[in-house]
């Protein structure tokens, strides 16, 4: 059986007690087993933040991206091997693998690409200089500094590799070292991942860390340079946010949590139209795409009262098309849930749903997977469910059920009201709307655009390039308010900025403005 290790204080740490099974969801197999006893949690971060830690923040932008590139590089060049891998242990259909290491792989190069055009520098601007007084000499201004602390990240189980791809392209590119966590489910993908680049040494000593395993009494030891950056459910989010030495030292904790996200049809979009089309094609992939599993897939659909059936129909069809079943089949185009607790948590979660909507698709229980023996497999159909009272369905903007599961509920056709609904979820991800009309985008705006973290416009004339409201790109920010964490990643430099500190500096504008040419971007 194999045995997933950690990467902890320059070594490979091999746990001889405590073991959490890993399991194939399509065969229920076990295949393979992590623990992370024994792990001296305190060394590992004495050691990332004085030997990490000072090693990258001697190099310059130019230097950290060069070694971003090379992760990216070492990673596509095993593509094949851990899609595999990733099929075999988190139920990932090839083209959902795929999603993940490309994900994985383009991000790190997209802040390659940043991080050189930064140039040789250390410290990033902030704004213009100011005048501070009447003399033009009393001088002021801002600029990021690497933080002297660990970045510790805390992923999700759907996202193996473009989880901690994501989140350590910003750190690094920022001169601060990392300690990544993988959810333990299918910590085999982030385990090979991080496997490959100690093999070819892409890294200094004590820049990237992995745990396999618990976090022990890491995030009780984390202080006031340190960041935390968590992906998960909003329950454990409270949890960790809570945690008193991070309140008594101010760590900046950043948070990736629950969404019930939003794709809204406006009244102006006319049945078989191209923007119809879009919707339908967006909307499918938003339910489907890792089976769901997802969080910024499409939980709430909003259709004017007048195409609701029309809608619902067409979405019906589309999700009766889809093979589940085990990935291994060429035929099967959606996976299992990744493990029985997803499976069991988002038939409850159906069941909970169901209080106040229909199923008007999929039957709330697991099913037999193609391909796959009888009775094994997390396996779930697609579920459509709709409500016709969304202004009293608490439930289904506010329970995410983490799965190839969405409703489908009427509005009066007015912006007003789709932003009114679509903030019922009280913050999310992303919403998706699907409009040709110009008003109809502005007074979404105007309406506080849903309490989201994005909008994603679909369009006629974009209907070609539209990648889905799903895909997460490196230039725009991901995160989302209230309900959704609070927190912001990705975005360009924005996402460098969560791991650096910004500071004000003010004084003799010469010595100032060089002391910090010398030390900033080219
Ligand atoms: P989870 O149970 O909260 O676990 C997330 C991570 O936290 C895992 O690595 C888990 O490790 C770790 N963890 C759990 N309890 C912990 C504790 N007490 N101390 C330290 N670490 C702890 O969530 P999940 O079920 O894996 O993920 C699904 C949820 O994540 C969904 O609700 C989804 O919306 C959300 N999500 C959000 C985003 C986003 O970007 N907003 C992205 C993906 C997923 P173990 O696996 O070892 O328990």
């Amino acid at each position: 059986m194999k045995r997933l290790r950690s990467h902890v204080m320059g070594n490979w740490h091999e746990a001889d007690a405590g073991f959490t099974p890993l399991v194939n969801p399509s065969t229920e197999e076990t295949i393979a087993e992590a623990s992370s006893a024994g792990i001296d949690f305190a060394g590992t971060l004495r050691f990332a933040r004085e030997r990490g830690g000072p090693a990258l923040r001697e190099l310059s932008f130019t230097e950290r991206s060069e070694i971003l590139l090379r992760i990216s590089k070492a990673l596509h060049a095993r593509r094949e091997e851990l899609i595999e891998l990733s099929i075999a242990a988190s139920g990932a259909t090839r083209k959902d693998a795929k999603f993940d290491l490309d994900g994985a792989t383009g991000t790190l190069s997209y802040y390659a690409q940043l991080g050189h055009d930064l140039g040789a520098g250390y410290v990033l601007p902030d704004g213009e200089g100011v005048q501070l007084t009447r003399s033009a000499r009393f001088w002021g201004r801002h600029v990021f500094v690497s933080r002297l602390g660990v970045a510790v990240h805390v992923n999700a189980f759907n996202f193996p590799a473009w989880g901690f791809a994501e989140k350590a392209a910003c750190a690094l590119l920022a001169g601060m070292p990392v300690i990544t966590k993988p959810a333990t489910s299918t910590a085999a993908i982030t385990e090979r991942c991080v496997e490959i680049l100690v093999e070819e040494k892409l890294l200094p000593s004590g820049a990237l860390s992995l745990i396999c395993g618990s976090t022990g009494d890491l995030l009780k030891l984390l202080g006031v340079e340190d960041v935390l950056a968590f992906t998960g459910s909003a329950a454990t989010a409270r949890e960790l946010r809570g945690l008193p030495n991070l309140l008594a030292a101010g760590t900046r904790v950043n948070v990736e949590a629950d969404s019930l996200n939003a794709a809204i049809l406006a009244a102006d979009v006319e049945p078989e139209s191209e923007t119809w089309d879009v919707f339908l094609r967006d909307v499918t992939r938003e339910i489907t795409q890792k089976s769901g599993q997802k969080c910024t897939a499409v939980r709430r659909i909003f259709v004017p009262h007048e195409l609701i059936d029309r809608a619902e129909e067409a979405l019906r069809d589309r999700l009766e098309q889809v093979v589940v079943g085990n990935p291994t089949d060429p035929k099967v185009t959606m996976g299992p849930l990744a493990t029985r607790r997803q499976l069991d948590d988002a038939i409850a979660g159906i069941a909970k749903l169901a209080g106040q909507a229909r199923i008007v698709l999929g039957a709330g229980k697991r099913i037999d997977g193609f391909g796959s023996d009888p009775g094994k497999g997390y396996f779930l159909a697609p579920t459509l469910l709709r409500a016709d009272q969304p202004q009293t369905a608490e439930d289904v903007h506010r329970h995410e059920v983490f799965g190839p599961v969405s409703t489908v509920m009427p509005y009066d056709g007015t912006p007003r009201q789709a932003m009114d609904f679509t903030g019922m979820a009280r913050g999310s991800l992303v919403t998706s709307i699907y409009s040709d009309e110009l008003d109809f985008l502005e007074k979404c705006l105007l309406n506080g655009a849903g309490l989201s973290g994005r909008l994603y416009l679909g369009s006629r004339k974009v209907a070609e390039q539209l990648p889905g409201s799903g895909i997460v790109l490196p230039q725009l920010t991901h995160g989302g308010p209230g309900h959704a964490g609070g927190g912001e990643e990705l975005g360009g430099l924005r996402g460098v900025h969560l791991y650096m500190r910004r500071l004000a500096l003010s004084g003799d504008r010469s010595l100032l403005e060089r002391m910090v040419e010398e030390a900033e971007a080219e």
